[in-house]
């Protein structure tokens, strides 16, 4: 129980945080990056002459103005998966129900009895959906409620990569159970695109709509925290015991050394390498006699805009992210096993929460004498992203069977303590 509300912390913590960090003026700080991975955090960067504004083509133009009228550096989203087949099969009753950006769950024991979370962004893909002749699945009617990938990449993706083209770094992290929708959501299975193959596609489709005005360079690397190992899913190199090294370095802060970075310059190439790295994955899990949502996903997508004419370099890192399931890992190799795989997910997770919750602290004024970064690779590896000029979006998913309302409500009891829960239980404004 413990293990959870300290990973609930972490949403509320983020939730806190988000007009926070705006406070802190992290979120818009025109600094172009030059390293090589991660930059370092909040180092001060030469000032950059500004440049004077050219003439722009509709979908630049449309790019940055939505980054620029972005209110907050942190933002949380909800998304609610369909019933699976078991669920299906089981006769499940759906126990969540979501009007604007609120959902409510209902206690399955005490029918009356709901809670009610509020949310930056709320999907609601769960039901009145079909599969079109191209196998997506998009809303029964035009303008239904169903929130399908195309929808979610609008709200939470485009925001991402506006800020990412405008040399800030951004993250975006899948959190939730296993099974909740964290992968559909971040990768997407066959035609049904995820965030990530469709932000490197946007990408890219810029980079071609902008050719004339800048030099673009991506660089694409894919890696899995697991047992606090590092190991770098496009490469089968240093797939020695102990992973690669985490190192720091004063100007380019935590970084992940021999980690393979491969040039790319279209959307095909990210997503072979995207099969590359899930094949491996699933291929050291099993060797590892593990799962893989035992680990953690990360994939960094780093940017470099060369502006010759105006002599500026703007360069950001995208993190993108899949936590691992946020219930009890159990694992099925001996005690000894589970218990250090057990410690080490809760303790890049926990670390996650703690790290949050200190710069929230910081931003309302409280002392903070540590921000405990060090305690864990994830929060190493993120170091710059969560503390330094980034836009971050999570997105919390959700399966909405009743069998799951114990990990649900831990999961956000949290920001209910925030005050976002009624107390009469009579599900929020
Ligand atoms: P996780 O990564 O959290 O373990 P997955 O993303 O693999 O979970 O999702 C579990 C199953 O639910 C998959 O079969 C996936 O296709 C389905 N699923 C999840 N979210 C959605 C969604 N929004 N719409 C349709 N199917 C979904
Ligand atoms: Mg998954």
């Amino acid at each position: 129980m413990v293990h959870y509300l300290q990973q609930a912390n972490y949403v509320s913590a983020l939730k806190v945080n988000q007009t926070l960090i705006m406070n802190l003026g992290v979120c818009l700080d025109p600094r172009p990056r030059e390293s090589e991975y991660l930059p370092s955090p909040n180092l001060p960067e030469p000032f950059v002459e500004p440049v004077e504004q050219e003439p722009k083509n509709s979908e630049e133009e449309s790019m940055e103005t939505s980054a620029m009228s972005s209110k907050d550096c942190v933002k949380v989203a909800v998304r609610v998966r369909p019933f699976n087949k078991r669920e299906r099969d089981a006769g499940s009753r759906c126990i969540i129900s979501m009007t604007s950006n609120n959902i409510s769950i209902q206690d399955p024991r005490n029918q009356p009895n709901s809670r009610t979370f509020t949310f930056d962004y709320a999907y609601w893909s769960h039901s009145g959906f079909t599969r079109n002749k191209d196998g997506l699945f998009v809303p029964e009617e035009t303008g239904g409620r169903y929130a399908d990938q195309a929808n979610v990449f609008q709200g939470l993706g485009q925001g991402i990569l506006d800020n990412a083209l405008q040399g800030y770094n951004a993250t975006l992290l899948a959190y939730g159970q296993t099974g909740s929708g964290k992968s559909y959501s971040m990768v997407g299975y066959g035609p049904n695109k995820g965030l990530i193959p469709t932000l490197c596609e946007r990408l890219f489709q810029f980079f071609r709509s902008t050719q004339d005005s800048r030099q673009c360079q991506v660089f694409f690397s894919m890696l899995e925290i697991y047992n606090e190992q590092v190991i770098d899913l496009l490469s089968k190199a240093n797939r020695s015991s102990g992973g690669l090294r985490v190192r720091e370095d004063q100007q380019r802060g935590f970084y992940v050394e021999g980690l393979r970075r491969v040039p790319c310059d279209n959307a095909v190439q990210v997503e072979q390498l995207m099969e590359q790295g899930t094949r491996t994955r699933t291929t050291v899990a099993t060797h590892m006699n593990a799962n893989s949502s035992c680990s953690h996903m990360l994939i960094i997508v780093q940017l470099k805009q060369i502006f010759s004419k105006e002599c500026i370099t703007k360069q950001s890192n995208i993190n993108l992210l899949d936590l691992a399931g946020s219930e009890r890992q159990r694992s099925s190799g001996s005690e000894a096993d589970r218990l250090k795989e057990g410690t080490a997910i809760n303790l890049s997770l926990t670390t996650l929460g703690n790290v949050i919750s200190a710069l929230a602290d910081m931003a309302l004024g409280k002392k903070v004498v540590h921000i405990p970064y060090r305690d864990s690779i994830l929060t190493k590896l993120l170091q710059s992203a969560l503390g330094g000029n980034s836009r971050t979006v999570m997105i919390a998913t959700l399966s909405p069977a009743e069998i799951c309302y114990e990990e649900s409500v831990a999961l956000y009891t949290p920001i209910c303590r925030e005050g976002k829960e009624n107390p009469e239980s009579s599900c929020g404004e």
